[in-house]
């Protein structure tokens, strides 16, 4: 019996929203709406999501000791996260600051505060609480080393998820961890080396098409298995025994802010009670697809109900 399902080792970010009506030149300044204060941050985002789940899950990460960072412990806990292993203090939360036009168009500007501190000391006093999850969830807004140091660290009977967003060149040693290796689209195009002419325009729904290509280079660099997430499409699965596509529930999208973490979140917990991939797939896209019918990030995750009644 593992200590918890799924320990996240990621990122906690603050994220603050002001809608403008445009944004300001060099030397400008402009008024926004009233700020909204929202809890974020990837590994924050999967913790939650798969807490909410009915997961037993989490989270290794670093915040400040201010207000920001007992706005996302406040928020992991309510949903169930298990706080123990957060790190607090020495650095302000990690801040995302974001201005919204009229359009929708988001600006983003990620001061990384104490995410950058998470180092791969950290992670070695963390021994303990790494060997004892089924499943270790990564993704790349904490730095690299700390990240290769997590594969290092854990134990034969952990399994290792990891989503490289935002996208970076990964050591040879983590890319062989992954199990899967969950990208979308970008980030499948970026760890390719861009890939010149395939791929949707702009705001598509994209199709398995050239996808199952690029699911099948990305196998050839090392990961164990491979998933892409392909938007309203659903997803492929890719492993040695050949690729999938599993479809996801055709639902009215609203806000997709955060799909991709619910999806992740969701798919490392199932595979942490002992799902294969495929069938933790067809539990996730529903869970992404849940989560894109709601505005916000967090506040778009589903609890199981929820999923069942999709
Ligand atoms: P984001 O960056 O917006 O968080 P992402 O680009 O990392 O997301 P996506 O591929 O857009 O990831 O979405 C993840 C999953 O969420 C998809 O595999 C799918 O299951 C679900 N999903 C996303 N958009 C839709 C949609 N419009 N309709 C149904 N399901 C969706």
């Amino acid at each position: 019996m593992h200590g918890c399902d799924l320990l996240v080792v990621g990122s906690a970010n603050a994220d603050l929203v002001t809608a403008v009506e445009r944004r300001p030149a060099a030397g400008e300044t402009v008024l926004g709406s009233d700020l909204a204060v929202h809890p974020g941050g990837k590994g924050a985002n999967q913790a939650v999501a798969a807490a909410r789940l009915g997961a037993r899950a989490a989270l290794l990460a670093r915040v400040g000791d201010d207000a920001h960072g007992r706005l996302l412990l406040d928020s992991l806990r309510d949903a169930g996260v298990d706080t123990g292993p957060v790190l607090t203090g020495g650095t302000p939360t990690g801040v995302a600051l974001i201005t919204v036009d009229p359009s929708g168009d988001n600006s983003i500007v990620v001061s990384p505060g104490a995410n950058a501190r998470l180092t791969p000391a950290d992670v070695r006093a963390a021994r303990e609480v790494l060997a004892s999850a089924a499943v270790v969830s990564l993704q790349l807004e904490i730095p690299l080393e700390t990240v290769a140091e997590v594969v290092r660290t854990v134990g034969p009977g952990t399994r290792v998820v990891l989503n490289p967003s935002p996208p970076a060149d990964l050591p040879a040693h983590v890319l062989a961890a992954c199990d899967p290796l969950v990208v979308n689209e970008h980030e499948a195009r970026f760890l390719l080396g861009g890939p010149p002419d395939a791929g949707p325009e702009p705001g598509a729904t994209p199709g398995p098409g050239p996808y199952e290509e690029w699911a099948r280079a990305l196998l050839g660099r090392g990961p164990r298995s491979v998933v892409v997430t392909l938007g309203a499409a659903g997803a492929l699965v890719c492993g040695p025994g050949g690729t999938s596509l599993v479809p996801s529930p055709a639902v009215r999208a609203v806000d997709t802010t955060g799909a991709g973490d619910a999806f992740t979140g969701a798919l490392a917990w199932r595979l942490g009670v002992g799902d294969g991939l495929e069938a933790a797939v067809r539990f996730a896209v529903r869970v992404g697809a849940a989560a894109v019918t709601r505005t916000g990030a967090q506040a778009s995750f589903p609890t199981a109900e929820e999923v069942d009644r999709l």
